[in-house]
């Protein structure tokens, strides 16, 4: 695909494995990405700390530091930088674990080449959605099934009955109900919702989420309006009357 792009995306692929590390490079630079290759962990974290990425592709088993290690230290950097973790076959519980660091997504060897290009072009677009969605919500009162969402008078009822929201609940529940069926990672909601120089981890999310529900879910251990979307993050259910009137 051409990309109307006039300079390069720039990927970091920090990978041990020179086979690998180049098989990578090879197939980004074909999607028009420039790339560099740092062979262990620290190498890989002191580039991305003095250098802007568009994407890093992090191996999670790396000699000294490794991927999980980098992604930690990465939390909380100036620039966010997506993170595209690779991991080996059968590390389920890193992979859940690169994903509560931080990591925007994954892939398990062995993968194929169209597998990383299209995780990669996702995070891409992702990304740059991302970007272009900081304008702020329309302002106009968005009703989903029962809820009704007021940004301007940051008002918010479920069936006539108004609900008071914290700051953020609020913030979070605009964000999410301005674009029904759209997944927001927990990255991406505390990139939105919280700012790109937020101090907070995941959990806080997932925690302000929670009370969220508390408010204005019927259930909330069977939300209607705001559903989990396992391993990646949140989204407001596009037709919750639909889940209403189900048996
Ligand atoms: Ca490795």
């Amino acid at each position: 695909m051409p990309s109307s792009r006039t300079t390069p995306r720039r990927v970091l692929i920090v990978e041990d494995e020179p086979e690998i590390a180049d098989l990578i490079a090879l197939h980004l630079g074909d999607i028009g990405c420039a790339t560099e290759i740092a062979r262990d962990g620290l190498t890989g974290l002191h580039r991305a700390q003095r250098q802007r990425y568009d994407l890093i592709v992090l191996d999670l088993r790396l000699p000294g530091l490794d991927g999980l290690e980098v992604c930690r230290r990465l939390q909380g950097a100036e620039d966010y930088t997506p993170i595209l973790m690779v991991t080996a076959r059968g590390e389920e519980l890193d992979r859940i674990l690169g994903l509560e660091v931080g990591a925007d997504d994954y892939l398990t060897k062995p993968f194929s080449v169209r597998e990383l290009v299209a995780r990669a072009a996702a995070i891409f677009r992702r990304v740059e959605t991302l970007r272009g969605l900081r304008d702020e919500p329309s302002g106009e009162t968005l009703e989903i099934g029962r809820l009704s969402v007021d940004p301007n008078q940051r008002r918010v009822a479920v069936g006539g009955r108004e609900v008071s929201l914290t700051v953020k609940e609020f913030d979070l529940l605009v964000r999410l109900v301005s674009n029904p069926g759209r997944v927001y990672t927990r990255s991406q909601l505390l990139d939105l919702v919280w700012g790109t120089h937020h101090a907070g981890s995941e959990h806080t999310v997932n925690s302000h989420i929670n009370r969220l529900r508390s408010k204005i879910e019927p259930d909330p251990a069977n939300p209607q309006y705001v559903e989990t979307v396992w391993g990646v993050g949140y989204r407001c259910h596009p037709s919750p009357a639909a889940v209403e009137t189900s048996p």
